[in-house]
């Protein structure tokens, strides 16, 4: 099969942008978009020339930093979630609704982003220890943006539970026509219909149908299920192997490989922890959510990713091939490195660039500089991975 691909058009051919298919948000070829809005989706698939050159396959990655309103994958689940909203009737643009949610950062401010294009305002909860750049993008947004402690998801004072009840609260305290809107995205199903709809045919259609692995951390389990779901059951590429990457800490590695949700490498079957012990943002998580769950079925397989490998990773995509990424990126990348050693050479493996760095510079691109990884050590990674790059 991998020779097949070797001598395949595809092979090395990162797809040509203009031969995607244009996803209903987006403008039609050579017309003008109409807002922040036509900037979701359609994002570029990208060979990371390194990881190929070291590992000899063929490592493409998902550009989604480059989705255009909030800069993440979450542009295009934020989309959906209010479009379904507003097809329920729960959200009514320029009724004074607001739209609440409980996130680390990306799904806020896409969220916040186009609740400002629909006439809608934005309420995020978030958990205090994430990146402040998150959060100070929030405020220019005109989000309204609660920091608060890290909390259990069983205590009413988690991020998600406060979303949900100030949502509530704003509903039943409205004495206008005005209506709180939580949107939910952990247990939301247009969350990873998004990703079905969207990022799963547009991966499908850029690679020619030629992947051997979707490689992809979970946060709310979104983009796993929707791309997993899209490939395996819409495309029946039933081959395709879809690889979970979990930072340390989170559950959700030993979910998939044991079928129990222990939470972290040193305790192990002793304790079941409620936060994730990493400094990565964005994915690994203790529980099982909605959206995890609608694809847990199709994760063939999961890879433990370390901060230090992580960081590591980080630092080796800038040096040689000049992209600049957030923590969760890395974390894919590494386990996409894993993940096509374990394959054939020539193999194809699909991973996903979920942020840019710059969200990321006061906290995971802080620690790379403490690491003193600001010169050319990144490649220890790859001998611990057994690569010899
Ligand atoms: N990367 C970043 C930076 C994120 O914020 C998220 C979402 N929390 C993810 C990756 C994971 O995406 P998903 O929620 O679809 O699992």
């Amino acid at each position: 099969l991998a020779d097949r691909r070797r001598s395949s058009m595809f092979w090395g051919q990162p797809v040509k942008l203009e031969d995607h298919e244009s996803q209903p948000q987006s403008p039609s070829p050579g017309q003008p978009g109409v807002g922040i809005e036509s900037c979701i989706g359609n994002t570029p698939l990208i060979e990371i020339s390194s990881l190929s050159r070291a590992t000899g396959r063929i490592i493409l990655a998902k550009a989604e930093f480059l989705n255009g309103a909030g800069n993440s994958p979450k542009d295009r689940v934020a989309l959906n979630m209010i479009r379904e909203a507003e097809k329920a009737g729960l959200l009514v643009p320029h009724r004074g609704d607001t739209i609440y949610e409980g996130t680390v950062g990306s799904t806020g401010i896409s969220l916040a982003t186009l609740a400002r294009a629909r006439g809608y305002k934005a309420h995020i909860c978030m958990p205090d220890d994430q990146a402040l750049e998150k959060s100070d993008l929030l405020h220019h947004l005109g989000a309204a943006v609660e920091r608060v402690p890290v909390a259990p998801i069983t205590s009413p004072d988690h991020f998600v539970n406060l979303a949900r009840r100030r949502a509530e609260a704003h509903t039943a305290d409205s004495t206008d026509a005005s209506r709180g809107f939580f949107a939910n995205q952990f247990e939301s199903e247009a969350n990873w219909h998004a990703h079905l709809e969207t990022t799963g045919p547009e991966i499908w259609k850029q690679t020619g149908g030629e992947l051997d692995a979707f490689v992809a951390g979970a946060g709310t389990g979104g983009t796993v299920t929707g791309v997993a779901r899209y490939l395996k059951l819409e495309a029946e590429a039933s081959a395709v192997q879809v690889v979970l990457a979990d930072p340390q800490g989170s559950g959700l590695y030993n979910k998939i490989k044991h079928g129990v949700m222990y939470s972290n490498t040193e305790r192990e079957g002793t304790r079941r922890r409620q936060q994730v012990d990493s400094m990565v943002e964005g994915i690994g998580i203790t529980r099982v959510t909605e959206n995890f769950e609608a694809g847990r079925d199709l994760v063939d397989d999961a890879v433990k990713v370390t901060d230090e490998q992580a960081c590591r990773m980080a630092r080796w995509l800038v040096e040689n091939d000049g992209i600049f990424v957030g923590s969760s990126s890395s974390v894919n990348c590494v386990a996409a490195v894993v993940t096509a050693m374990g394959l054939p050479e020539g193999s194809r493996v699909v991973t996903v660039l979920c942020d840019s760095g710059t969200r990321h510079l006061s906290k995971f691109w802080k620690k790379i500089k403490e690491m003193g990884l600001e010169e050319n050590e990144a490649s220890d990674l790859f001998h611990e991975l057994g690569i010899s790059a």
